[in-house]
């Protein structure tokens, strides 16, 4: 895919004839002519401030909020050290579908628990 063409201005609503629109908006129509009523224009790379035509689509609201959670699932298998730091190693993962969790954090938080209850007794 070619790179991101981002807009530099500061407000992503350029006004022609008096009309409103976001400036990928405009850009699409400029390319591809006018948007299918109902559908909306949709970004394959995920960047709002992109404008470049080839990554531009007209879609459903559902296929947009799809796609985003599709490439956030691509993001999250994509890391392999949970946030405080701990490998995502076969035996320190626990896998809920598409969730991972680290073991040593969840050990880590059992025992805060657990050393919890036993203050309060
Ligand atoms: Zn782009
Ligand atoms: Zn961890």
């Amino acid at each position: 895919m070619s790179p991101c063409i981002e807009t530099r201005l500061d407000r992503q609503v350029q006004v022609r004839n008096g009309v409103q629109r976001l400036c990928y908006v405009w850009a699409y129509e400029d390319w591809y002519g006018p948007i299918p009523e109902g559908m909306q224009v949709n970004h394959l790379c995920h960047n709002p401030k992109c404008y470049n035509v080839e990554h531009l689509y007209a879609g459903t609201q559902a296929e947009n909020m799809r796609d985003m959670c599709e490439a956030g699932r691509h993001w999250n298998q994509q890391k392999t050290h949970c946030k405080h730091g701990h490998e995502f190693t076969e035996e320190n993962t626990y896998v809920y579908g598409v969730r991972r969790t680290c073991k040593t954090c969840a050990k880590r938080r059992a025992a805060e628990r657990y050393e919890l209850q036993r203050q309060a007794i």
